[in-house]
């Protein structure tokens, strides 16, 4: 069986999940169902990333032990994400023993392999963003993020040779255009290489200044910067690279938001490099949520509860929005005013209805049996073509993670089955007791509402499975509806006459506002 691995962010516990992270993570879902539907073995990892001064610092912010701290926040992400239909994840934490372990075995390849060195160093340094800074990077003398006056350090530390790997990765991505995608991200990459402003990487923070981190297996005075301990957690999630899961999923594909470009872009490729092991196969990079053209923050009050938005609108409703609103790599504004038009126009309105009103007419004319279909005129055949057309263009666009675009191209679909139930009329058929035209018209309709149904399997798990149990097939949401959606694009049938189907339906109602 053929194997898809994926991972998110391994999110930073210095606050609590927010819509970025639920985002992030909803898609990671979708693409493991998604390729859980083309009968593949598919899981991904994700977790939450607990070391370094910021950690440190929120913990002391709140009262609390760091440990308390970040078993806390760590606790909020993990439960999170079932409540949101997300399942077949790893969840990795940073301070697991097993992490721990695989870091400090990388940490030595690379310090055995002579990419490691120890070195003086001393420049301004930022403890809000954990990282030092050159002197034409400051902004007034003041960190360009922060706005505030970093101190002057110098001390003695470890770093990581990245510049004799950098002319190597410039030519890869040149040569490999979809390693990071979209291209816009790709073009950042390639303008951070080509500013000449990377330097070696210093991997290193002496004990005297930070304790909360994984040990250097070659010196105990120091603690592994926090970036190279996290980026190890997409392979760490795996077993490390000894491991059976490694030599079955490894490579696989990452997504980030474009604020992590630069640790995923340019320190993990070198890192992967310097260990011997492949590179991973894309960097998915998206952008941010906005409210109003505004980043959402703390004091702008403006943070969307991921949670609070489920609970109103439901958990179909909510991934549906995600997926279908944001264009992955560019920013989206997120409303509620937004989203309640989504729902009503396109699930309560479209596809809601379409399931309403023809499984009311089958109820009506054929007491809710599936009717055998009869010769197919050339209307029909339209509806079959697109049909087809509908879900390669879904499947091959969810894979390459535009699912806005992907919803679109079946949404087509959804909008032409409701213009073909006003032409062909099955009322006036049934009035003029044209019952195996009749027949045949209920029948394109209903099989095609079940390629649709289980199309948004990977999107709606949970109305995905509500609507195949409505056309009598049977389903789960934790389980692919069929063995490989291939066969069901070659193929227009799938619904056996016969089948008996649920009398009404009222999946999506309409939300008044
Ligand atoms: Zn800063």
């Amino acid at each position: 069986m053929e194997s898809f691995y994926v991972t998110t962010p391994i999110y930073y516990v210095n606050a609590r999940p927010h819509l970025g992270h639920a985002y992030s993570t909803i898609v990671a879902d979708s693409l493991v169902r998604m390729h859980k539907l083309l009968g593949k073995e598919a899981f991904f990892v994700t977790g939450s990333d607990e070391h370094g001064d910021k950690i440190v610092q929120a913990a002391e912010k709140n009262n609390l032990p760091v440990k308390d701290f970040v078993d806390g926040i760590s606790g909020e992400f993990r439960s999170l994400w079932p409540e949101l239909g997300i399942e077949n994840f790893r969840f990795c934490r940073t301070t697991d023993a097993a992490h721990e372990k695989i870091v400090q075995e990388m940490l030595q390849k690379v310090y055995d392999a002579g990419d490691i060195y120890f070195g003086e160093f001393s420049g301004h340094y930022c403890y809000g963003c954990e990282r030092f800074y050159t002197e034409k990077e400051l902004e007034d003398g003041c960190c360009p993020q922060h706005k505030t006056k970093p101190e002057l350090i110098s001390e003695k530390n470890y770093f990581f040779r990245m510049s004799k790997y950098l002319p190597w990765l410039k030519e890869y991505i040149e040569t490999h255009p979809d390693f990071i995608r979209p291209d816009r991200y790709r073009a950042e990459a390639l303008g951070m290489l080509e500013a000449g402003a990377l330097e070696d990487l210093c991997i290193s923070r002496p004990k005297t200044r930070l304790t909360w981190g994984i040990d250097l297996p070659f010196d105990t005075k120091y603690v592994c910067y926090v970036w190279f301990d996290a980026l190890l957690t997409y392979i760490s999630g795996l077993g490390g690279p000894q491991s059976q899961d490694f030599a079955r999923y490894w490579p696989g594909e990452h997504l980030v938001a474009k604020d992590i470009l630069k640790p995923h872009a340019i320190f993990w490729p070198v890192m992967l490099k310097s260990l011997g092991l492949p590179l991973y196969e894309h960097l998915n990079v998206h952008g941010y949520w906005l409210s109003k053209d505004t980043k959402m923050s703390k004091s702008l009050g403006n943070i969307v509860e991921p949670r609070a938005m489920m609970q109103t609108y439901g958990q179909d409703a909510f991934r549906y929005y995600l997926l279908r609103e944001m264009h992955f790599g560019s920013d989206a504004n997120f409303s509620e005013e937004t989203m309640v038009t989504r729902i009503n126009s396109d699930l309560a309105n479209d596809l809601g209805n379409l399931f309403s009103r023809v499984l009311s007419m089958t109820a009506k004319y054929f007491s809710s049996i599936v009717p055998k279909p009869a010769a197919k005129l050339e209307q029909d055949k339209a509806i079959v073509d697109l049909c087809v057309q509908s879900m390669q263009n879904y499947v091959q666009l969810m894979q390459v993670i535009r699912s806005a675009e992907a919803l679109e191209a079946l949404w087509e679909l959804v909008r032409a089955l409701n213009k073909y139930v006003d032409s062909e009329a099955p009322w006036a058929l049934f009035k003029a007791k044209e019952m195996e035209r009749l027949g045949t018209v209920m029948y394109v309709l209903l099989a095609s509402m079940r390629k649709i149904a289980i199309c948004l399997w990977p999107v709606m798990p949970k109305a995905s499975t509500l609507m195949l149990g409505q056309l009598g097939q049977k389903a789960d949401e934790h389980t692919a509806p069929v063995k490989t959606i291939m066969d069901e694009i070659t193929c227009f049938g799938g619904l056996d006459a016969g089948t008996t189907l649920a009398e009404k339906s009222n999946i999506f109602p309409r939300i008044q506002r």
